[in-house]
Parts: C-alpha cells; sequence; structure tokens
C-alpha cells in the first residue's frame, strides 16, 4: 500500500478511540506495534512526521500495510499491545525492554551451586524466577553481599565451575574464580574447591530465600551474636559495624516484604465501562497479571459463569510470593504501572469473594 494510499485509509476510517495498530513489511513481516487512547490522531501524526529524521516517519516508510484494532478502553490497548510485542517480537519496538530496564531483579541462578544476583529487567530469560520488581541496583547488590557473606554463599561468575567435597574426583578441582579469597576469609563456603558438601550448600541456600521471604531470620542471629559480644568487649566500632550490617539485612527483608504485599495488593477484578453497556470488560487480575478477561457479567447467569472464572483463577496455589516468573515481569510492570499513574482506577476493582484458599482444586 503507498503511503497516500494509506493516509486515505486512516482519514476515512480511523476514530479517536483507543487501540492498537500495527505495521507490516512487503515480505510480511510485522515491524512495529503501537497503541494509542486516541487512534486515529496518533495515525495521523506519522504522516506529518518528518522522514527520514523522525522515527516514525522510518517505520512508516518501511511498512507496506497499516491496520488497526479497536479495543474498549486504554488498559485493554496496553496489554493487547505489550502481548502483541511479546507474541510477534516486532524490531522496532524496544520500548517494553527500556520499561523493564529500570526495574531491578534478583534472580535465582540455576546449577549445582545456586545463588542470587541482581539483573535490570528480566532479560531474555522468560523462564526464570525473579524477586521484584525493586528500585536501587546497588543497595539491593550491597544488601545481597551482606547476606552472602554472613551464610556463606557464593557471589562468582554464574559459570564458576562448581566442585562439591561429596563428589569423587576431588584431585581435579577447578581454580577459584581469579582474585576470589572468599572462602580463606570465611565469607564463602568454598563450593567451587570442594570445602563443602551439596547439601550444606543448598541448606545455607533454602536459609537465605526463607530469609528473604520473610519465613525466618536466622542469618540475623549470628549478626546479633557478634554485635553483643562486641559490646560487651567495649569494642564498639565493632558493634556498630554489626549494627549496620543488621540494618542492612533487615532492610532488604522489609524491601522483600513490600513487594509481597504490592503484588498481592494488585489482586482484584476491575471492570471497565465502554461506551455502550455491552463494550464493558471485566479483568481478573492476580499477583498483578491479568489471568482472565471478558465482557463484564450483566445478569445473575453471566455473574456465576464469571464467579466461576475468578474460583479457577484462584484455584492454583501460589508459593514463593515477592517472585515473578520471567515471563510475567513485563506485565506486572504494566499492571502496576497503571494503577500507579490512574489511582482512581482502583474504584472499579472489587476484592475477590472467593479467596485462594476457598477456591476449588482445579483438575489437571
Ligand atoms: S570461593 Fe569459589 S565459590 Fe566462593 S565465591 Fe570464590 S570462586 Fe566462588
Amino acid at each position: 500500500m503507498r503511503i497516500d494510499t494509506m493516509l486515505a485509509v486512516v482519514k476515512d476510517t480511523a476514530r479517536d478511540v483507543p487501540g492498537v495498530y500495527r505495521m507490516t513489511s512487503a515480505d510480511g513481516e510485522v515491524i512495529y506495534v503501537g497503541k494509542s487512547k486516541a487512534l486515529r490522531t496518533r495515525l495521523l501524526s506519522y504522516f506529518r512526521a518528518s522522514y527520514p529524521r523522525d522515527k516514525g516517519a522510518r517505520i512508516l516508510h518501511e511498512a507496506a500495510t497499516l491496520e488497526w484494532e479497536v479495543l474498549p478502553s486504554e488498559f485493554a490497548a496496553l496489554l493487547r499491545e505489550l502481548r502483541l510485542i511479546k507474541l510477534l517480537r516486532p524490531r522496532y519496538n524496544v520500548m517494553m525492554k527500556r520499561d523493564a530496564r529500570y526495574h531491578a531483579f534478583v534472580r535465582v541462578s540455576r546449577g549445582p551451586a545456586p545463588r542470587f544476583h541482581v539483573v535490570r529487567g528480566a532479560g531474555t530469560d522468560e523462564t526464570g524466577t525473579y524477586y521484584g520488581p525493586f528500585r536501587g541496583a546497588l543497595q539491593l547488590e550491597e544488601a545481597l553481599r551482606e547476606l552472602n557473606d554472613v551464610l556463606g554463599l557464593r557471589d562468582c561468575r554464574l559459570d564458576q565451575p562448581m566442585h562439591f567435597a561429596d563428589q569423587p574426583d576431588l584431585l581435579d578441582l577447578p581454580t577459584r574464580t581469579p582474585g576470589c579469597i572468599r572462602h580463606e576469609i570465611g565469607k564463602c563456603l568454598g563450593p567451587c574447591v570442594g570445602a563443602v558438601r551439596e547439601e550444606e550448600y543448598l541448606a545455607r541456600f533454602r536459609a537465605a530465600k526463607e530469609f528473604l521471604e520473610g519465613r525466618h531470620d536466622a542469618p540475623l542471629a549470628p549478626l546479633r551474636a557478634a554485635m553483643e559480644a562486641s559490646s560487651d568487649a567495649l569494642d564498639f566500632e565493632r558493634a556498630a559495624l554489626m549494627r549496620d550490617k543488621i540494618r542492612r539485612l533487615e532492610s532488604l527483608q522489609e524491601q522483600f516484604g513490600r513487594i509481597r504485599f504490592a503484588l498481592e495488593s494488585l489482586s482484584f477484578t476491575y471492570t471497565i465501562p465502554g461506551e455502550r453497556p455491552e463494550d464493558a470488560r471485566s479483568y481478573v487480575i492476580r499477583r498483578g497479571r491479568v489471568r482472565h478477561e471478558g465482557p463484564a457479567p450483566r445478569d445473575a447467569a453471566e455473574r456465576r459463569t464469571f464467579e466461576q472464572r475468578i474460583a479457577e483463577v484462584l484455584a492454583p496455589a501460589e508459593r514463593a510470593p515477592a517472585t515473578v516468573p520471567g515471563h510475567e515481569v513485563d506485565e506486572v510492570l504494566l499492571v502496576a504501572a497503571w494503577f500507579r499513574k490512574h489511582p482512581k482506577e482502583l474504584k472499579r476493582t472489587e476484592a475477590f469473594a472467593v479467596t485462594a484458599q476457598t477456591a476449588p482444586a482445579r483438575s489437571a
């Protein structure tokens, strides 16, 4: 389609309503997906953009077709845009990744000696488990280092070879990361040099995880004991050092608690009225992710069906409540940002009438 033909179609048919649009190249590749709460205005702006200076004009010049889809609300358009970008991965869409990069997450590494590490955004690992989102990656890193030190967990490169004490070929020990003396100074159990059994390392890792999830505060006990001992010995400098470490860890645990609370707070039904009563849509949001969406129920029978959907959404138990699976991170950020920018929308939400505990178990 020539640009002037596309312009004529937009002028003739596009309305200023929420929706998503996509531009596709001559060989059928979707090169860009966008959203707007006023489609016509947004689409016309591409034709006014200056070529080749403006990115919008460059995308338009590469496009052979321009299509759009009308949606009942801006929220629906945002959600649809996100899902289309995830599905089609258009090469001009870098925006969503940029959003995610502003946030720090704590990721659990894979492999025989797991560790926690701070990442920006969820990266390309859609299958990982992430705690977050947090602000302030540096502070987070510092507090995690404290936790690693107190529990003897490793903090070296992810690809560092590990060798546990209960592995048979102890003569063939790999070398540590150059410059790492954490084992010698008692800050790492030394899973790389056969100094600890796998089971013991994993027990320490679990203790760290339970601490972050607010299930106990065992890592604080040795620091508290060291602080008291230093204070009794009138070594106030060391006592102050221990106090600061305790504070950093307590603040880390609090941050994880806040994330848990924020994720749990983003659990409700959300109904957005449409232009006509039949356009109203209801969303079932659990832990920041839209798990079900459909026309808002208008009578008792539809209400019952909708409540059944809610029960299904709530049925699977979800453990480790400060975590977000990698593939859900962008959506959780979108939902959180939506209600942060539009707090009045919270008036359209409703707490679940059924809870995860009372919902029937979903059959496999
Ligand atoms: S002692 Fe080994 S396992 Fe521990 S941090 Fe250093 S290199 Fe990693």
